[in-house]
């Protein structure tokens, strides 16, 4: 197992790192940098840029709009943009239901979403979860019937990320309560304007918004806009949900962080000298490190299995670890962040738009405790760490 890269794959890195330097938009890098929160048009401004280039959706089959790298090349791509830093193009339609509408749609389906995702004309949400169906999430119990050309659908989703911008919701439902919970799944796709549904928000520990409550009373979505065969829905949201956590260890975004906690521990002072010239602040920071190098060598040993097989066919269950790992150094970090400012995380200052008070502290702090509560989250989205240490010890080690 070969983990360097090839001349050629350092050329394209050096590309891909070029541009992500001139491309990205100051303000946009500025806000990933001091950990704000991104306003949808720098979500939809950046994916527009990369969709002009033809590199919003590289995972895909170039006749829609991929770019036909290797597992190598997109490996490089993705860890690059999150060094620059730079956001991700919207995974909910990029990563998760454009794989499934390319895999399992119809031709009308692919030529009426697949651009419209690319160009993040329709900005999509997930609505997967429900109240007591998250882990659990084949006892779902959102309801839809079918009445002639459409169904109606009746229910409740939870956790939706960014409803509140969604032109369009991707939902597993239940078609069928009579066979075994995953059998009667079916996979709608659902115009948020459609009348009977409701998006409240959730307020997050850290004051934001960027999670809701979707409720759905006698909702008419059209037969056309199910996925793939009635009852089929759980094989489709598998696909969905492995494809899910390939790409979630967040390895150069982690780097990046690290690169910010050591930039902000030699502005801090501790003791009469800086936080970085604390000897065991340092060890803490190279314990994290470390973490880091071991979680990158088992991604680069996933991703050049990927090289000499050619392309990825099927998630690998080791995404499960990536998942694990990464997301449990990303909290770590996130702590460190908090502790290099000492009290100054303290103050509960929320981005407020022409806040007259002055902040307390130095400009950076203030985001810092808000992103450390925001980011207990990655152990639990995508499939909880608890769950993942389930995969892993049945695909992994076969317990
Ligand atoms: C910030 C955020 C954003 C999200 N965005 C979305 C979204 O956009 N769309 C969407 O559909 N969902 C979304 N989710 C939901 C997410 O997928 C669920 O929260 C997650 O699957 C866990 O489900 P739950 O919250 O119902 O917890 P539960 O399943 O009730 O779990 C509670 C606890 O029990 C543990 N547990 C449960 N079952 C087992 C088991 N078998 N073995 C061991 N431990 C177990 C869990 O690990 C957890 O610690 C989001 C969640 C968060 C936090």
């Amino acid at each position: 197992m070969d983990l360097r890269f090839t001349p050629d794959e350092i050329a394209f890195r050096d590309e891909v790192r070029a541009f992500f330097r001139s491309a990205l938009p100051d303000s946009i890098r500025a806000k990933m940098v001091d950990g704000r929160h991104l306003a949808k048009a720098d979500i939809v401004a950046w994916q527009r840029i990369l969709n002009q280039k033809g590199w919003a959706v590289p995972g895909w089959p170039v006749e829609w709009g991929g770019t036909g790298w290797t597992p190598v090349q997109r490996y490089i791509y993705d860890e690059e943009m999150q060094q620059a830093p730079a956001p991700q193009p919207l995974a909910f339609g990029v990563s998760m239901v454009g794989p499934v509408i390319i895999a399992f749609g119809n031709e009308a389906q692919k030529k009426r979403y697949l651009p419209r995702i690319a160009n993040i004309d329709d900005w999509w949400c997930q609505g997967f979860s429900e109240p007591g169906s998250g882990s659990d999430l084949a006892s779902l119990k959102t309801k839809a019937e079918r009445v002639g050309d459409h169904y109606v659908v009746n229910g409740q989703k939870t956790w939706t990320t960014l409803a509140q911008h969604a032109d369009m919701i991707f939902c597993l439902v239940r078609t069928d309560a009579t066979v075994k919970k995953q059998e009667g799944i079916s996979f709608l796709l659902i115009d948020m304007k459609t009348p009977g549904i409701t998006v409240r928000p959730i307020v997050t520990i850290d004051g934001g918004a960027e999670v809701n409550e979707v409720f759905f009373d006698d909702v008419k979505v059209p037969v056309e806009n199910r996925i793939g065969e009635e009852g089929k829905g759980w094989d489709y949201a598998k696909f969905l949900l492995g494809n899910e956590r390939s790409g979630i260890a967040r390895v150069g975004v982690s780097k990046q962080r690290i690169r910010r906690l050591k930039e902000l521990a030699a502005l801090e002072p501790a003791g009469g000298r800086r936080m970085i010239d604390d000897r065991r602040f340092r060890e803490k920071i190279a314990a994290v490190e470390i973490e880091l190098k071991a979680l990158e060598m088992t991604q680069l040993r996933v991703v050049s299995a990927e090289r000499s097989q050619g392309r990825a066919k099927t998630p690998d269950p080791a995404s499960s670890i990536l998942k694990l790992k990464g997301s449990e150094i990303q909290q770590s970090i996130s702590e460190l962040l908090m502790e290099v400012v000492g009290p100054y995380a303290l103050p509960f200052q929320p981005e407020i738009d022409g806040r007259n008070e002055p902040t307390i502290g130095p400009d950076y702090a203030g985001p810092l405790a808000p992103t450390y509560f925001n980011w207990r989250k990655i152990s639990i989205y995508g499939g909880s760490n608890e769950i993942q240490k389930n995969i892993i010890s049945k695909a992994i080690l076969g317990l």
